[in-house]
């Protein structure tokens, strides 16, 4: 891990997050340690290493805090994506507490705040982050499988302890999403979908993956495409995934899904 001291720690939001309706980014790492095959963030500009060295380093900004306390006042009341290009709950920020330390300054300002995480870290914060009055805890949940997970994002947590942490958000009154983005393999889509339904999440939202053809979106690593074409997991079956949870509840497919909370 490098320590960096960044210049700012809100960012404007762009792309499919301003279209969403975000007013701002907050991302307290750079890079992620994760290293999700499919990421797309490790197509960014500012992440300018080799594509196959993605989730092999990250930088902290560390004084990440500091700049929220001076900065939380001109995002007061509006609408903050946490985070878009890397995640706030890497296991990092169990010592170095910078995702934290940013959701106690935002505090006073109440924001309306989406976090994005697939990290079970996120448990720790409950206290803060239920006293936000317009907040949502989105966690990526992109399969039922942990043979799955493992080839595709080997390094993030197993995906009990991301369903445990759900629960206690929810448990704790905090409204939540699940994020199936991208719907990776999934072993029963039967089983899966009952799940998803019974938890009743605030939102759901499913992708299947992309190809721009190298653009950058939602585009996803031609590593991970490969690794799909090997599970033989078709845009068919995820179709057929997406029917079965429909049948119970709405879905927000793709950018659709991600909006921030309500005032
Ligand atoms: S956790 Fe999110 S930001 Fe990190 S590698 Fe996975 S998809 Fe990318």
């Amino acid at each position: 891990m490098e320590q960096i001291n960044a210049r700012s720690i809100f960012s404007p939001a762009t792309g499919y997050i301003r279209r969403g309706g975000f007013d701002w980014t907050c991302n307290p790492y750079v890079g992620c340690s994760y290293g999700c095959t499919y990421c797309y963030a490790m197509f960014l500009p500012q992440n300018r290493r080799p594509r196959e060295d993605w989730g092999q380093w990250f930088q902290a900004k560390i004084n990440a805090v500091e700049l929220a306390r001076k900065q939380a006042a001109k995002v007061a009341g509006q609408a903050i994506y946490l985070s878009s290009v890397t995640d706030p709950y890497l296991p990092a920020e169990r010592s170095l507490c910078l995702t934290r330390g940013i959701l106690e300054t935002m505090l006073p300002h109440q924001p309306r705040l989406l976090i994005q995480t697939r990290g079970p870290l996120v448990m720790r914060d409950l206290d803060v982050i239920k006293r936000f009055h317009s907040i949502r805890v989105n966690m990526s949940i992109p399969t039922d499988s942990e043979k799955v997970r493992r080839t595709f994002e080997s390094k993030a947590p197993p995906l009990e302890r991301r369903w445990q942490a759900l629960a206690e958000v929810k448990a704790a009154g905090v409204p939540t999403g699940i994020c199936v983005t991208p719907m990776l393999p999934v072993e029963n889509p039967e089983a899966f979908a009952r799940r998803i339904i019974e938890f009743a999440p605030d939102v759901l939202v499913t992708q299947h993956f992309h190809d721009s053809g190298g653009g950058f979106g939602a585009d996803t690593g031609a590593a991970a495409r490969e690794l799909l074409a090997q599970w033989q997991w078709t845009e068919e079956d995820y179709r057929r995934c997406v029917e079965l949870l429909r049948q119970q509840r709405q879905v927000y497919e793709a950018e659709a899904g991600f909006f921030p909370p309500p005032t």
